[in-house]
C-alpha cells in the first residue's frame, strides 16, 4: 500500500497482514500518521466473512473430525491470506489528521 502523502511503499504486507498496523500506521517513506480508508476496512470484513463462511463449508461438508480445532484454521489461512493480499493490492491509507 502506497502513501497518499508521499506515494511511497507505506507499509509491507508481512508486517500489515500481522494485524494492527492494517488500521493505523505511520509511513515508512515519510513518517505521517495514516488510517485504512474504507475500502480497506469493507474489504478487511469480505475477508473475515469469506474465511468465516469457508470454516463452516468445510465443517459441514467435509470431514466434521478434520476440520476440528486447529486444522481448520489451516484450511482458512491460505484463503485468508490470498484475501489479504487482494485488500493489500487494492486498499489504501488516508492521513490521519
Ligand atoms: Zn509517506
Amino acid at each position: 500500500m502506497n502513501c497518499p502523502k508521499c506515494k511511497q511503499p507505506a507499509i509491507g504486507f508481512i508486517k500489515w497482514a500481522r494485524g494492527t498496523e492494517a488500521f493505523k500506521t505511520k509511513c515508512a517513506s515519510c513518517g505521517v500518521s495514516l488510517k485504512a480508508n474504507i475500502i480497506t476496512i469493507i474489504g478487511f470484513v469480505i475477508t473475515v466473512l469469506i474465511t468465516g463462511v469457508f470454516v463452516f463449508f468445510v465443517k459441514i461438508y467435509l470431514d466434521p473430525e478434520l476440520s476440528k480445532g486447529f486444522l481448520k484454521f489451516l484450511f482458512a489461512l491460505p484463503i485468508a491470506i490470498i484475501l489479504g493480499f487482494v485488500v493489500f493490492k487494492v486498499g489504501g491509507y488516508k492521513e490521519s489528521k
